[in-house]
């Protein structure tokens, strides 16, 4: 197998719009680590080795005491060396950890990582980290035009995201936003989002109201919605009618009582529902969770299996919304084919998945193009909370649209030619037409 040198530089010197981040805001970064911030916990090398290389580590033997200690900002850089040592040989081949590897060597020109250099590895961190970086780091140095991002700083903290539902970003037109619809549907944060709003939610059309708000106050600057509540639940959300949610609503806004788990899910359903119907309104693309979990010892495979299967009945309910299925469903793979084949209104996104299995991701690829229509499908989202990793992140999705596609045209399915043209519309030119990115950027451009 060969990568041809054409689609090699084509794919290098195409932009690409990353669909899915979960950066936090960049003054963050350089306010250093807040104490108990599970999303920053500490600022020297082990940072690179957070997020989802900690689920490898993990999995590959690292405790939680030693998980502990080499997060920790109270151990000396140097001092962490010995607590990962001994797991790093059984990872630095996953993509989780090569994405690691490349960013290190592009940002800070240290070819591997040992005892040797996490001092000076540190240093080299902490100094990138200044005003303007993101952008240095996103633009220049990874070739992104524009990120999506589905922020996870706590909603509450004013000194981070502030809002339930969307972050407002000190760079709205290089961090676009997801509105997220956790608090209002499946969440179900009554008394913080009604206090966000200042109206009252005592009854479900108070609580209409209440999503209304959102909608009307962050729906123009956002990019899409996003719900990620595949993690707690089944992805089944029914068509429950007003009459039974009402009563339900009611009494949770109370808090005296408790649902019951059948209650709880109506509520969500008929809620999730309705924040499905405010986003088609106003042409938000539905981001949906889908497949494989973060984190370790906990996922239950066979509900994650379900969730294709589930969707169909809701596919059908909203023909003109356009829902995004994201992570490829992994490792679930070939039914999202199936689905962005045969339904109109589904959209596939790789974000997350290269890192995920690089080798799986690259099959992807070549198997949708050749079932599914090419202008369905977005290639790119780190899925990072740290900004350093998305260039290996993005490192590996280059090196595997540019083999899918070489395979493609060795194998004799598509002529080079053909190959060419895909690069554009896969990298970038579907993700701008589908969230509407010009748009979005007159809206964004004349709000800051
Ligand atoms: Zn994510």
């Amino acid at each position: 197998m060969s990568i041809l040198p054409s689609v090699r530089e084509k794919v290098e010197v195409t932009p690409f719009i990353d669909t899915h981040e979960h950066l936090i805001e960049e003054k963050q970064r350089l306010a250093g680590p807040p104490p108990n911030e599970w999303l920053f916990p500490c600022d020297d090398w082990a940072y690179l080795f957070m997020h989802y290389t900690r689920n490898d580590l993990n999995a590959a033997g690292m405790s939680l005491k030693e998980q502990e200690r080499f997060y920790s900002m109270a151990v000396d850089p140097e001092d962490k060396w010995p607590v990962f040592a001994p797991y790093w040989p059984r990872i630095q081949h996953t993509g989780y950890g090569q994405a690691v590897t490349y960013s290190i060597r592009r940002l800070y020109g240290e070819e591997s990582i040992g005892p040797h250099n996490v001092a000076r590895l540190t240093e080299k961190m902490r100094k990138r980290v200044r005003k303007g970086y993101y952008r240095e780091i996103l633009q220049d140095v990874c070739g992104i035009e524009s990120c999506q991002v589905n922020s996870l700083e706590p909603p509450t903290d004013k000194r981070w995201r502030g809002s339930q539902v969307f972050c407002v970003s000190e760079y709205p037109t290089l961090l676009h936003q997801d509105l997220s619809t956790v608090a209002m549907s499946t969440e179900l944060n009554v008394p913080q989002l009604a206090a966000e709003s200042g109206l009252p939610a005592r009854s479900l059309d108070d609580w209409y109201r209440v999503i209304d708000w959102s909608f009307e106050r962050y729906g123009p600057r956002a990019v899409a919605t996003k719900n990620q509540s595949a993690y707690a639940r089944r992805l089944d959300y029914e068509n429950v009618p007003k009459e039974v949610a009402a009563p339900l609503f009611a009494r949770y806004a109370e808090g005296k009582d408790s649902l019951g788990e059948g209650g709880m899910k109506a509520l969500q359903d008929h809620l999730w529902r309705y924040g499905v119907r405010r986003a088609t309104e106003m042409k938000l693309p539905v981001k949906l969770h889908t497949g494989y979990y973060a984190g370790t010892n906990y996922m239950p495979l066979a509900r994650v299996g379900q969730n294709l299967n589930d969707l169909c009945p809701i596919l059908l309910d909203f023909p003109e919304t356009r829902f995004v299925l994201m992570h490829i469903t992994y490792p679930y793979q070939d039914q999202l084919i199936a689905l962005a084949k045969h339904y109109t209104n589904v959209y596939v996104d790789m974000c997350w998945a290269w890192i995920i299995n690089p080798a799986a991701s690259v099959r992807f690829l070549k198997e949708y193009l050749m079932a599914a229509p090419s202008s369905k499908i977005f290639t790119f989202g780190g899925d990072y909370i740290t900004v350093e990793t998305v260039y290996g992140h993005s490192q590996i999705a280059r090196r595997g649209i540019a083999q899918a596609l070489s395979e493609l045209v060795e194998e004799g399915w598509l002529a080079e030619k053909e190959a060419l043209a895909l690069v554009e519309p896969l990298m970038c030119g579907n993700a701008r037409e589908v969230f509407r990115i010009e748009e979005k950027q007159q809206i964004l451009e004349a709000v800051h």
